[in-house]
């Protein structure tokens, strides 16, 4: 089976249509760089769209019908949204379902340190990453700062025109003779990645003062965000590329951007939860945190979150019930979306062509993940996926079958199998990206517009 470059299928409506859903794509990449800002964002599409916080909804104690639109936040870094179909909600959902944070540099609890008059910010990475590709570029400072009287600030430093950027130093490369001799891994390693904030001592400083540079940073700091030393402990910082999503390629067919890995998928997602109005089924956008560390957690998949507002919500619709609650997981289909590894032919020897997500390909399938002999993953059922290829091709929606690379050279994990343990039919399903948990990551405006449009087939139909 040959798969075709979708881009020579589009007419002028699908490439206006194809424009719009990808400029607002790159402007929800810009203003979700981390977990929480996605959720926050996240809560506002909602709002506008009519959605109602569940809190709200179960202080009323007024019972859900078919058409209600209502959202659970999950402390800030998962949500889920669920509207309301004509049946009954333990009938099954509609679930899409994708996760919001992506690999970056965590800000250490006790990280602001001085050497030889530089200011640092100590960091520990999180997810997967290649370190020696997240020095000498501009990094940006996202989080909030939590204090003691209950104050949380909201940190975001380096995105606009005018901010200063952050660094992690390399070594030049005239002294780097031992240094290229090491091994990719080790070549910068996790301790080294420590940003740079500071260079000037604070003004009239003693000749005796030790650490002006660092005594200059935290009044900058106190004076800006009225924030102590300490308050970094309970802290969430995280360090990521600097600037916004760009089109990339003399076509501008493609898009390179941070945090791509799963923000394409969430984003299609969101995008086609908040537009498909009326369903059979109760529709689901499910948006996690913690996927790139195991979905471990009480915001990650594994938490009981998702499954205890769902009994919330059956007993709003149907009276409570344990039982239904089940059978509400039970009878759901999801689509559990993550990106998929695209094609790189400049990398072809990861890949079994065959078996390769190409970008402009459409919506990438995959009916497992994992690694070593499919070893961790979901394997989906050949009869959801026989529906899922009747609905796709009844409403011309362009995908592919891939594979995570060739049999045996790596592999991952994504939510799919915490899902698929209730019992409900779950497939991945996504966006193709190249550089794959990179600084910057690259994926093609017609998988994200396919994306789109199959997520809504899926929603309607399924
Ligand atoms: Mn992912
Ligand atoms: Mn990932």
């Amino acid at each position: 089976m040959k798969n075709e470059n979708v881009w020579k299928k589009y007419g002028e409506k699908e490439l206006k249509e194809l424009h719009e859903i990808n400029e607002r794509y790159k402007n929800c990449l810009n203003l979700g760089k981390t977990e929480r800002e996605c959720v926050k964002l996240t809560i506002e599409m909602a709002k506008e769209a009519g959605y109602r916080d569940v809190k709200e909804v179960l202080a009323e104690g007024k019972p859900l019908a078919c058409g209600d639109k209502v959202y659970a936040n999950c402390m800030g870094k998962a949500i889920a949204l669920f509207r309301m179909g004509e049946e009954p909600i333990s009938n099954g959902m509609n679930i899409l379902g994708a996760h919001i944070d992506s690999p970056r540099l965590d800000i250490k609890q006790n990280p602001l340190y001085e050497n030889e008059e530089f200011g640092y910010l100590d960091t520990h990475y999180y997810g997967g990453i290649k370190k020696y590709q997240w020095v000498a570029g501009p990094m940006a400072l996202h989080g909030v700062v939590a204090k003691k009287d209950g104050t949380v600030i909201d940190i975001a430093i380096g995105e606009k025109d005018d901010d200063p950027v952050l660094v992690i130093t390399d070594l030049l490369v005239h002294l780097a003779k031992q240094q290229l001799e090491k091994q990719a891994r080790v070549v910068i390693e996790g301790e080294k990645l420590d940003v740079l904030v500071g260079n000037r001592p604070l003004a009239n400083a003693e000749e005796s003062e030790k650490e002006a540079v660092k005594a200059n940073l935290l009044l900058i700091l106190k004076e800006t965000y009225g924030i102590e030393e300490a308050d970094f402990a309970s802290a969430e910082l995280e360090l990521v590329p600097a600037g916004k999503a760009r089109d990339c390629g003399l076509d501008r067919s493609m898009i390179l951007s941070y945090g791509q890995d799963d923000r394409v998928c969430a984003f299609t997602s969101l995008f086609a939860m908040l537009e498909v109005e009326h369903t059979k089924r109760t529709s689901c956008c499910l948006l996690v945190d913690k996927e790139e560390i195991g979905s471990v957690g009480a915001t990650g998949m594994h938490s009981r979150f998702f499954e205890n507002t769902v009994a919330e919500l059956i007993a709003l619709n149907e009276g409570e019930s344990e039982l239904k609650t089940r059978r509400a997981m039970a009878n759901s289909r999801m689509l559990s979306s993550d990106v998929s590894a695209g094609y790189d032919p400049s990398f072809a020897e990861a890949f079994e062509k065959r078996s390769a997500a190409f970008l402009a390909n459409g919506l990438s399938i995959n009916k497992f993940t994992g690694s070593g002999g499919k070893g961790g993953s979901n394997d989906a059922n050949a009869e959801y996926i026989a529906d899922l290829r009747r609905i796709f091709d009844q409403e011309n929606v362009t995908y592919q079958f891939a594979e995570l690379g060739k049999v045996d050279v790596g592999g991952g994990g994504t939510i799919a199998y915490i899902m698929g343990n209730y019992g409900m039919e779950v497939i991945d399903s996504g966006v193709a990206v190249l550089n794959m948990h990179a600084p910057y990551e690259v994926s093609s405006k017609a998988d994200v517009y396919e994306a789109v449009k199959g997520y809504k087939a899926f929603l309607l139909y399924a």
